[in-house]
């Protein structure tokens, strides 16, 4: 049975009781100047992003067939039974290879940190095996951010879509896009208006990561779908290059 959030963008209302929650969840700091941050960090596990008169989260979308483990030579991500792609720590050793093979931009890395650590929302995995809702969908006052089973969620949001098709733009993201997340969305314009990649296309990226890669005998001579492959990865890498550079203030 597979965990999974629905965030309805129709439904928020940019409180940011969201990102408060996340941070008591993990004992991060949360003030005035980190809420305006609208943007994932070390700090910052999920963030809310002011798009015109609209509001979109964004957060670890907990991939079914995540590009981040795929990447890890070390296995310290993994993708559990239950949803949540999890981290850990003791196994990390810093190459933040899944830094550069996610295609959502979520893993952060504590830069100022003498024993660094990758930090991502984690899906509050341990709330959903106690049978708890993630702190998240409890803190949101409007039903913006819910979660349950992905097959609920998936239930949930058809229902909202069929009950006021007019709000809507048609369509889950999230259901297949990458193979599936399990992080869904509803919103009233295009998704991509949200920030999220539109052109993600369906298949799973582990298939694209250097690691499947590198196992491909006679890869230079392989088609245009790997050669697609190693370039998105070596712009990700420019990506993530540049990322670095501005958070170290470089
Ligand atoms: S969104 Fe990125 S970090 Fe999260 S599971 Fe997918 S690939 Fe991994
Ligand atoms: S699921 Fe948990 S860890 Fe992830 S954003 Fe929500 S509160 Fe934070
Ligand atoms: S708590 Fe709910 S309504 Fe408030 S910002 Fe988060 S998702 Fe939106």
């Amino acid at each position: 049975m597979a965990f999974a959030i629905l965030f309805d963008s129709t439904r928020c209302i940019g409180c940011r009781q969201c990102e408060s929650a996340c941070a008591r969840r993990w004992n991060l700091p949360y003030d005035d100047t980190i809420a305006s941050e609208e943007k994932l960090s070390a700090h910052k596990l999920t963030a809310v992003q002011t798009r015109g008169d609209r509001f979109a989260r964004r957060m670890c979308m907990h991939c079914q067939k995540p590009g981040c483990a795929s990447a890890c030579p070390v296995g310290a991500l993994q993708k559990t039974a239950d949803g949540p792609v999890v981290y850990d720590a003791a196994r990390c050793i810093g190459c933040r290879y899944c830094m550069i093979a996610c295609p959502f931009q979520v893993p952060a890395y504590e830069w100022n940190s003498r024993l660094p650590r990758l930090r991502k929302c984690d899906q509050c995995a341990d709330r959903q095996a106690a049978g708890k809702p993630t702190a998240c969908s409890e803190a949101c006052p409007v039903g913006a951010t819910v979660s349950g089973t992905r097959e609920a969620m998936i239930a949930e949001a058809r229902k909202r879509l069929e009950t006021n098709p007019g709000d809507y733009y048609p369509g889950i993201y999230g259901i297949d896009q990458v193979g599936g997340t399990s992080v869904l969305y509803l919103s009233a314009v295009p998704f991509d208006q949200l920030g999220l990649p539109a052109a993600i296309g369906h298949d799973p990226l582990p298939d694209l990561t250097w690691r499947a890669l590198s196992l491909v005998p006679g890869i230079a001579s392989t088609g245009s779908v790997l050669l697609g492959g190693v370039w998105w990865i070596t712009h990700r890498r420019g990506e993530v290059a540049r990322a670095e550079k501005k958070e170290r203030g470089s």
